[in-house]
């Protein structure tokens, strides 16, 4: 089956034609930032169909999109947005793909696209209780718990995962979801300028030398010694060991997976996080295994073209 997978994240977009689990091509683009997403959708129609034109193909099976917010995948609308692509929510998708491609589609949070991408082609096909987090412009989260997505009433259970509180009180940083405190305002590629800027150490850090500042950045100077970067390496650590011991706690995984662009600091990412979860993390039956994703850059894709072919299969499971 010959699916089209559209993952609009914050900054980039990945659009990828696949085949029974193969990416047969695929690009990179960059996105209109926030508050553009028609523009983005007219992108990636225009991609999309340059890119069945390389392939000589003249329709595709199916078509998936995933959202860095909440969506009702029943519907298939955005719901909630949180500052990105304000103008989704609510959009007429169903619409615009008829219009545009005339087939079937799904519609579904860009993280729980990312897990079922791994648990389908991946690091977790080995289980069928698996968490995820993703680095992105924020974190996201997901839950799988006996083979089925976690959605919850209203589909905004684990996929904000990456909003669950690791500090609290009046000093407890706000975070632009509303609430105050979440991992996400305490270590991710969104908050780290912030982050930065804030502390009394920024002037004479090496930090400051860099117009936008990225994990990677971060890692290297951190390497290199700069007081600051290792402070904040140190902070977003802690932030994702807290998070990731409440989705532990909450969702009672076997594996868990890390993915997206920090995902890329490998061990130095994920060494830190399995000690965390088993020297404290209350289990009954060992410690769940903190694996690196196999498709860093694909998890979400590929898992939109799992979703996509489920539906047209009836396989697909609210
Ligand atoms: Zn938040």
């Amino acid at each position: 089956m010959l699916t089209y997978s559209l993952d609009i994240g914050g900054t980039r977009m990945k659009l990828a034609l696949i085949q029974d689990g193969k990416i047969l091509t695929e690009r990179n683009v960059e996105a209109f930032r926030f508050g553009k997403y028609k523009d983005n959708l007219d992108i990636a129609e225009r991609e999309g169909k340059a890119m069945m034109k390389e392939l000589g193909v003249i329709r595709i099976d199916g078509l998936g999109i995933a959202f860095p917010g909440l969506v009702n995948p029943v519907k298939k609308v955005v719901t909630s947005a949180n500052a990105k692509f304000v103008d989704a929510i609510g959009y007429d998708l169903t619409s615009w793909v008829k219009r545009a491609f005339d087939c079937p589609f799904i519609l579904d949070n860009d993280s729980n696209a990312a897990l079922i991408g791994e648990m389908t082609y991946g690091v977790a096909q080995d289980t069928e209780d698996a968490v995820m987090m993703i680095f992105g412009t924020g974190v996201g989260a997901a839950a799988v718990m006996g083979g089925r997505l976690v959605r919850g009433k209203h589909f905004q259970a684990a996929c904000i995962g990456g909003h669950m509180v690791v500090e609290f009180g009046e000093h407890a940083t706000p975070c632009n979801c509303g609430n105050i405190g979440c991992m996400e305002a305490n270590g991710s590629s969104r908050a780290l300028p912030e982050l930065a800027q804030s502390d009394p150490l920024y002037p004479t850090s090496k930090l400051s030398r860099f117009a936008k500042l990225n994990y990677k950045i971060l890692k290297e100077c951190a390497d290199a010694g700069d007081a600051l970067a290792q402070k904040l390496m140190k902070r977003s650590l802690d932030a994702w060991s807290a998070n990731l011991s409440n989705l532990v706690i909450a969702y009672d995984p076997e594996v868990i997976v890390l993915s997206g662009g920090v995902a890329r600091m490998g061990e130095a990412l994920r060494a830190p996080l399995q000690e965390h979860i088993n020297k404290y993390t209350w289990t009954a039956w060992g410690n769940p295994e903190v694996r690196l994703a196999k498709n860093p850059d694909s998890s979400v894709v590929l898992g939109l073209h799992k979703l996509i072919v489920d539906e047209i299969n009836g396989k697909a499971v609210f």
